[in-house]
């Protein structure tokens, strides 16, 4: 089959033919219908991931019909459409057991110690696997792994109530666009942030108010912002956290640039009874959350392009393109 494959530390990647994946105990081989491109994958590509095997297929996102079954697999069967967590965590440990999996201290992550899921097929460990309910499209059930589910962990760790206000930095991006959408699906009001006039009008579809610029904290206090889900990093964390009110919670997802450091201020945080959550993955549990929400039509996926494993580098380019909305899928 095609795979995208990276061959070593730093090294970018191909496209080139490797082996039909087998399942193992416990494992089950997908036919890929969708996966996702994400700037998690140009961080891998520039080695800030030390973990990573080498040769390694790229690709962590994924939604896929299961053609093949391994032994011990009890409760998927062929046919089965499914979704995989970003990582396989062992699922015996106490976290596990708790369905606090992505604490496991045995899990290994796709595209880092596995392969992972930019080819026809992948292998998945059944740990993984969650199933798509039928009415969520393999659009929508994409975005869950490393988007909606992970945001949706996220506003639970940050405790959010129904009817307070959710301010999303990066509003257009990949995960901006559909955090507005997720917060409003729990309850929030939202609030969404972008530096580009033109995309404002694309923000305001899916937030109750639209903020343009970079120094955006002054504007945001006209109201109690409760929560921020920054999805940028360092070029907007400080205007995030001033955009809190009293109580507030900031969920950090973004990292543009992990060279960059922030100085805290700890006062400022103790004083206003800060809460910074940083936040990457989803559980299980999240995972069906999000996906409810998206099979209920609450959640729809923004999809700013699709291009096929040959057209990978087309992929990235609209990936870093400033103009885009959405996330860039890959179908094989
Ligand atoms: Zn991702
Ligand atoms: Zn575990």
């Amino acid at each position: 089959m095609k795979a995208v494959v990276v061959k070593g530390h730093k090294q970018g990647y191909e496209v080139r033919d490797v082996q039909d994946p087998r399942p193992g105990g416990g494992e089950v081989v997908i036919r890929v219908r969708r996966a996702a491109l994400c700037y998690r994958d140009l961080l891998q590509l520039q080695g800030f991931y030390p973990r990573m095997k080498y040769p390694v297929i790229l690709g962590h996102e994924v939604v896929g019909e299961i053609v093949e079954v391994g032994q011990g697999v009890n409760n998927f069967s062929p046919g089965d459409r499914v979704i995989s967590l970003l990582y396989a965590p062992d699922g015996t440990c106490h976290y596990c057991r708790e369905g606090e999996e992505a604490y496991c201290h045995s899990r290994l992550g796709y595209s880092e110690e596995l392969d992972g899921f930019f080819a026809e097929m992948a292998k998945v460990k059944v740990t993984s696997l969650v199933k798509v309910p039928a009415d969520a499209s393999d659009e929508g059930a994409v975005m869950v792994p490393c988007v909606t589910g992970m945001v949706y962990r996220g506003l639970r760790r940050a405790n959010l109530r129904e009817g307070e206000t959710v301010l999303v930095t990066g509003a257009s991006g990949g995960v901006g666009i559909h955090a507005l959408q997720v917060a409003k699906a729990m309850g929030a009001r939202v609030v969404g942030v972008t530096t580009s006039e033109e995309k404002a009008s694309i923000v305001g579809k899916y937030a109750d108010r639209v903020i343009v610029g970079s120094k955006f904290s002054e504007e945001a206090k006209k109201e109690d912002i409760n929560v921020v889900i920054d999805t940028v990093g360092t070029p907007t964390f400080d205007e995030s956290l001033k955009s809190l009110w009293m109580g507030g919670r900031i969920v950090q997802i973004g990292n543009v640039d992990p060279t960059q450091s922030y100085q805290l201020r700890l006062g400022y945080t103790i004083l206003k009874d800060i809460a910074i959550i940083g936040h990457a993955s989803a559980t299980k549990r999240d995972a069906e959350g999000a996906l409810k929400l998206t099979a209920e039509g609450k959640i729809r996926p923004v999809v700013a392009g699709t291009v096929s494993l040959q057209e990978i580098d087309k992929g990235y380019e609209m990936l870093k393109d400033k103009h885009k909305v959405g996330k860039v899928l890959l179908s094989p």
